[in-house]
């Protein structure tokens, strides 16, 4: 289907590959396994099976519930910090990943596993990275998934067919083993909103337009003089649609209920292979707040990657850089051990 100027088609996964799939229902903690809840103000810890369990709420950099933390954030913008009180305590960086039948890891992808472009399509994916990924996989057990914003097909056009458990759409795909099964978690997302879109991206300078199965992304990085007109709009869809808006990187996206990355970290901590497990999440967006919530439910830690904001992670990363060398680390430790 021919698509209007400025919308980015990311081929949106026809519903009749998508097998029925219960929703998933709140999330639960592991039986037995509250975690410790001590202030982060220590020292890095040596690994994560330790870490996990002495460092989690009350470090005063985490927010105490979702109200806390600004819904309309785009950490791109140097005032977000400004407009929501004093800078925030930065945070330690993570210790050393450890491979060990403790640890569950997953991952985002734009900002975390690749640095953001001007579009979406033109990100520049690391020669080693597809093997890194797989490679730590491996290593896992398959305790690994990326968690990301994008389609599973945008992500697998990126990153080539990968052996690795996936959730795409913000969770609203759901494929639990390698190669295996797509599930949906959330309903598509009516076609009648990317149209509407679309026609306001086309009268406010051609936005950018990036529908997905169970989102619309609205691009507004080469636009930041339709940012508030957009974001008007964008409410007002959300307020008759009953969607929820993410407000990201210089872009809005409108989701459907039941399409978070803390609800897919939920769904994956229900597998066999998960289960148990001490979840770690890196993620670098707003939309990772969810995500770093879910895992500190499940014992776990997040880790915020670039600059510092509010955030209810744990750890920090500079940058891409160095994710990828954090997480090439843990294989050459493996490879010593
Ligand atoms: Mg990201």
């Amino acid at each position: 289907m021919a698509m209007a100027p400025g919308v980015f088609n990311h081929m949106p996964r026809a519903a009749a590959h998508l097998a029925p799939f219960d929703r998933p229902g709140p999330p639960r903690p592991r039986p037995g396994a509250a975690p410790i809840l001590r202030p982060c103000d220590s020292p890095p810890q040596r690994d994560f099976a330790a870490a996990a369990f002495s460092c989690s709420l009350g470090g005063g950099h985490i927010p105490s519930d979702g109200a806390r933390l600004p819904a309309m954030t785009d950490p791109s913008d140097d005032t977000s910090l400004a407009e929501h009180g004093a800078e925030p305590r930065d945070l330690p960086q993570p210790p050393p990943l450890r491979i060990s039948p403790q640890t569950s890891l997953f991952l985002d992808f734009d900002g975390t596993l690749v640095d953001i472009a001007d579009r979406p399509d033109a990100v520049v994916v690391a020669r080693q990275l597809p093997g890194l990924i797989e490679a730590l996989s491996q290593r896992l057990d398959g305790r690994l998934a990326l968690v990301s914003g994008r389609s599973l097909d945008a992500l697998e056009t990126l990153l080539g067919p990968l052996g690795v458990a996936m959730a795409g759409s913000h969770g609203g795909e759901f494929r639990p083993a390698a190669g295996g099964e797509v599930y949906p978690l959330a309903d598509p997302l009516p076609g009648s909103i990317v149209e509407d879109l679309t026609g306001f991206a086309l009268a406010n300078g051609g936005l950018l337009v990036e529908p997905k199965p169970f989102s619309v992304a609205v691009h507004y990085r080469h636009h930041p003089h339709a940012r508030d007109n957009l974001l008007a709009r964008a409410e007002d869809l959300a307020a008759m649609h009953g969607l929820k808006m993410k407000h990201g990187k210089q872009v809005i996206e409108l989701v459907m209920p039941g399409s978070d990355k803390g609800s897919a970290v939920a769904r994956f901590m229900d597998l066999p292979q998960f289960s148990g497990t001490a979840p770690l999440f890196v993620g670098d967006d707003v939309t990772d707040e969810d995500a770093f919530r879910a895992v500190i439910r499940f014992g776990g830690n997040g880790i915020l990657v670039g600059a510092m904001r509010p955030t209810a992670a744990t750890w920090r990363l500079a940058g891409v850089a160095a994710v990828h060398d954090w997480l090439a680390a843990a294989l050459e430790e493996k490879t010593k051990a």
